[in-house]
């Protein structure tokens, strides 16, 4: 089979993905294999593939992608051959700890991701744990599932950590993939997103974002935080109101704040991607209220270009490989 492996990190401009034929994954009691329909890419690949996760050399080579939709050709498990599934950031956790047992095997100490300690999406062919992949209704095309499965559940978790009033006002900060569902699940649950973007003013547009403006003018009931820096950071913070919540699902600078614009009980939090029953009600979600996507289909061997595109913030919404 076909697939774009990684050898060791480099920056994209250098094309370290190499289109390579690798042995067909064999599986396990519990496993299914499935036929990749489409993956979606997301920044956290580039991380992977740049170095910035400073994995452990051990850990390579890499088949990244954690945004997969596929076709089940093979089962040891209750799935059927020809059911489609996907899979997220979570290739599978524990399901023994507390954090397992409590409901938050996001946060299991020994879970294991996809595309770093598993072979992701970006192949022909996948093994997958049949209890952590997640059946797809039946309207819901591919490519418009595979990001549900990281930018999708990332931004739903986001959302639900600021538990937005009817007419709260949330700033979004950052227009890319994963806030194009924020602005969507926050319109939809009755507050209003403002959009905070210089360049991606369309996009926002066409989530439906109440507000779109290219500077924070203050006074938000809850900040998400999608472009990952410093500033922008400190810019949240500081126009969040007391006792309001500021999400940064993820960030790779330092962050700090003055404390003045943070003593009257601002919370700030991450995420970590997302749990299987958040997979499952975002795409009830996406099927019930026909959540709109924007994608950009691209062939398995032009993963290079894709990240590179994406480094620059060429891509619109959300880039999908399909191999
Ligand atoms: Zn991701
Ligand atoms: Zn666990």
């Amino acid at each position: 089979m076909n697939v774009m492996m990684l050898d060791k990190p480099d920056k994209v401009e250098n094309k370290p993905l190499k289109y390579i034929v690798h042995k067909y994954p064999e599986i396990d009691q519990g496993q299914v294999i499935v036929k990749v329909l489409a993956n979606g890419v997301c920044h956290s690949d580039l991380h992977i593939i740049e170095g910035d996760f400073q994995l452990p050399s051990e850990m390579f080579p890499i088949i990244p992608g954690h945004e997969i939709v596929g076709e089940i050709v093979e089962s040891k498990s209750d799935l059927q051959v020809g059911e489609r599934v996907g899979i997220g950031w979570f290739y599978s956790a524990c399901g023994v700890c507390d954090q397992c047992i409590s409901g938050h095997e996001n946060l299991c100490p020994n879970a294991l991701v996809t595309g770093i300690n598993k072979y992701g999406g970006y192949s022909e062919f996948a093994a997958l744990d049949a209890q952590y992949v997640t059946r797809i209704p039946d309207d819901l095309k591919d490519k418009d599932a595979a990001p549900l499965f990281c930018a999708g559940i990332t931004a739903l978790s986001a959302v639900k950590r600021i538990h937005p009033n009817i007419n709260d006002r949330i700033a979004v900060f950052g227009v890319g993939g994963l806030a194009f569902y924020a602005i969507q699940f926050i319109e939809a649950m009755g507050a209003k997103a403002v959009a905070v973007t210089r360049s991606h003013g369309s996009v926002a547009e066409k989530a439906g974002a109440s507000e779109i403006v290219d500077r924070p003018s203050g006074g938000y009931d809850g900040s998400i935080v999608f472009a990952p820096s410093r500033d922008t950071v400190q810019k949240a913070v500081a126009s969040t109101k007391s006792g309001r919540t500021i999400v940064i699902p993820a960030v790779m600078d330092r962050i700090d704040f003055p404390f003045g614009d943070f003593m009257w009980e601002k919370n700030v939090t991450s995420v970590a991607s997302g749990l299987r029953k958040e997979a499952r009600e975002i795409l009830r979600l996406a099927s019930e209220t026909g959540l709109k996507s924007m994608i950009t289909e691209r062939k398995l061997e032009e993963a290079n270009n894709v990240l590179s595109d994406l480094k620059r913030g060429k891509i619109q919404g959300r880039a999908v490989l399909i191999p």
